[in-house]
């Protein structure tokens, strides 16, 4: 099959969270089950230089987005059997920032997708599949429907669009997206494009697509709740038969204890020696009390409200009143940041915060923590987990979303599980949970080496999950 992926971010180009590593590491998989697997992207100026050495200019075209006349050019590389496409305007891409500043996001990604459709005959390129992930790629399946199928070279061409997270719409002035994207009045009805009195892109991508698929089987089935729709659950209803739950997996070669060069010393289930050194070298590196025998809890993520740390703010003082670490990796929200270095400051030794995306940390973060926090207000999948469970760091999570599909509770009656859950939103559940945790560290270590050992062993791998992917790819064009 002839597959295109969309998307604004892809290891290892650019990346600010989980769908860089979700679009990088899936690409390659279909690709060696045989398939012509190929990836569009903005060509941002951020782009290591490394990889930018690499790419050959394709060719040039310009995209008429209303009354402007933009240029697009498209650069290509090949690695591990994927093709991937740049799409260079520096005007658009040209930017210190991947997302947000500028106000004209509208106009960025809508140029994005009209130029990813636009790019396709010119590359000759025909996919069966075009796969658009999440909102910046949400008008791709929207203007193929609505603008280009009736053309010969993309009738035919089927769409998934892959939620990441609902949480980000993409939601812009209707005047404005149509000034861009040439989208007619009556197309703004609310069974069409319009949205609560505006565009959004996700919307776009949901009402168009010809399947949609989220990252994991519970979250697909929560955001058809109010509680997790972000008052989409309505539209995602309706569409429900065209909606599937996709467990993400993990780059295992990347995140792969025994053979990675970014942490102190590798290691395996048999030499676990060296996770104790990795904490060691951790604490020091970090400024906390270097002791072995503190537990220490880690957390690597955004700093948003999504990921629960308003719950951690609520029972911070408590939880550093026991016998435990913390370190702290991340970057988002001022209220979260001042939190943190205020913590940080007020329990020295004890607590380390590191306000940067800083790859070679978060890796020492999750080989070198005991635990690894994530009490996640809603979670469509979550890596973090899967890779600490593989560093054979302990996950405490909140049961939602991918976390309840990936980590079971330790089980006391039957020894069952490979980490700690708790179920309500609350920080009361969430401090009982994490002293459970620390309560078994203390005084029981064989339960804790078992739960370890179980999640060390895991498969996180994509095999599985590039397999349903493909069923969905199939089962579409089938019916075609
Ligand atoms: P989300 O997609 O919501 O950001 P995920 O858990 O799905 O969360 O994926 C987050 C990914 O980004 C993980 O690979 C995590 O290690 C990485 N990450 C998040 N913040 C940082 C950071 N500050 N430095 C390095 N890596 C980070």
């Amino acid at each position: 099959m002839n597959i295109l992926f969309t998307a604004s971010e892809c290891v290892p180009f650019v990346k600010t969270g989980g769908l860089a590593d979700v679009v990088g590491s899936l690409a390659p998989v279909l690709a060696k089950l045989g398939h012509d697997v190929r990836v569009m992207l903005p060509m941002y100026t951020s782009i290591p230089q490394q990889w930018q050495q690499q790419m050959q200019f394709v060719l040039n075209f310009d995209v008429q987005l209303g009354w402007r006349r933009q240029y697009c050019g498209v650069l290509s590389l090949k690695k591990d059997g994927v093709t991937y496409y740049f799409l260079d305007n520096k005007y658009y891409f040209g930017r210190p920032y991947i997302y947000g500043l500028g106000g004209d996001e509208y106009e960025r990604y809508g140029f994005f997708c009209r130029a990813v459709l636009n790019a396709l005959p010119l590359l000759e390129f025909k996919p069966d599949v075009i796969h658009a992930h999440d909102w910046q790629s949400g008008m791709v399946p929207a203007l193929l429907r609505i603008q280009y199928m009736h053309l010969p070279f993309y009738a035919g061409i089927k769409s998934v669009f892959t939620i990441h997270n609902l949480q980000y719409q993409g939601i812009f002035g209707i005047k404005e997206v149509q000034d861009v994207l040439g989208l007619g009045d009556g197309l703004w009805s609310s069974d069409k494009l319009e949205c609560y009195g505006c565009a959004n892109f996700m919307k776009a991508g949901l009402v168009y697509c010809d399947a949609i698929s989220t990252v994991s089987p519970s979250y697909a089935e929560e955001i058809t709740t109010a509680y997790y729709g972000e008052r989409l659950d309505g539209l995602i209803r309706t569409r429900k038969d065209a909606l599937y739950g996709v467990l993400n997996g993990i780059d295992t070669e990347e995140y792969d204890p025994e053979h990675d060069k970014l942490i102190f010393e590798p290691y395996s289930l048999k030499t676990l020696e060296g996770k104790a050194e990795n904490k060691r070298r951790l604490q020091a590196e970090l400024g906390l009390t270097v002791d072995e025998g503190i537990p220490l809890i880690g957390m690597v993520g955004r700093l948003t409200n999504q990921k629960g740390l308003d719950l951690v703010d609520s029972v911070l003082g408590d939880l550093m009143n026991e016998r435990v670490q913390l370190a702290v990796l991340g970057m988002g929200d001022a209220r979260y940041t001042n939190l943190f270095s205020w913590a940080e400051g007020q329990y020295r030794g004890r607590f380390a915060a590191r306000f940067a995306m800083d790859a070679t940390l978060a890796h020492k973060v999750y080989a070198g923590a005991d635990f690894f926090l994530m009490p996640s207000l809603f979670e469509p999948c979550g890596l973090s987990q899967l890779i600490a469970m593989r560093y054979g760091t302990l996950p405490i999570v909140r049961e939602t979303g991918g976390l309840r599909d990936t980590v079971l509770s330790y089980n006391e009656y039957n020894g069952e599980g490979n980490g700690f859950t708790f179920l309500n939103y609350n920080a009361r559940d969430m401090f009982t949970v994490i002293k459970r945790a620390l309560y078994f560290y203390e005084n029981d270590k064989a339960v804790l080496a078992s739960l370890q050992k179980r999640g060390m062993q895991g498969d996180y791998s994509w095999t599985h999950s590039a397999r349903d992917y493909v069923a969905i790819y199939e089962k579409l064009t089938a019916k075609a």
